[in-house]
């Protein structure tokens, strides 16, 4: 099995319901995320996928989450926003994106501080 990681970021803000914490009040993160990307078999070129294609795919996920209140987008109309549910989200919309049946979407790391981050396997 060959494994593709790429990191990448988005600034925004949040508020999560029904959370006795510091993140029950309206702030923002930096978050910061790895998407791992997963496939048996790798091209004639030696390759999974080329990597600037992986992060156009990635790229265009971040946009419609970065420098947003996250509470007010269609995905997180029924779940908060949550690192864990950022995490899936990205994975969820990736696998559409990338759409190759030989290639998975296998782990996505939302990193909320230096310290604590969520991972979400699909
Ligand atoms: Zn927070």
């Amino acid at each position: 099995m060959y494994e593709l990681k790429v990191i990448t970021s988005f600034s925004a803000a949040h508020q999560l319901k029904e959370f006795e914490g510091a993140c029950e009040n309206l702030h923002g993160h930096n978050w910061k995320i790895e998407v791992y990307v997963t496939s048996k078999n790798i091209s004639e070129a030696g390759i999974v996928m080329d990597f600037r294609v992986l992060k156009k795919h990635v790229n265009a996920v971040m946009a419609d989450l970065d420098h947003k209140f996250l509470n007010d987008l269609e995905a997180f109309k029924d779940q908060n926003p949550s690192s864990e549910n950022i995490a899936r989200c990205v994975a969820e919309r990736l696998s559409v994106s990338i759409d190759d049946p030989e290639i998975k979407v296998s782990r996505v790391t939302a990193w909320e501080s230096e310290n604590s981050c969520a991972t979400y396997y699909p």
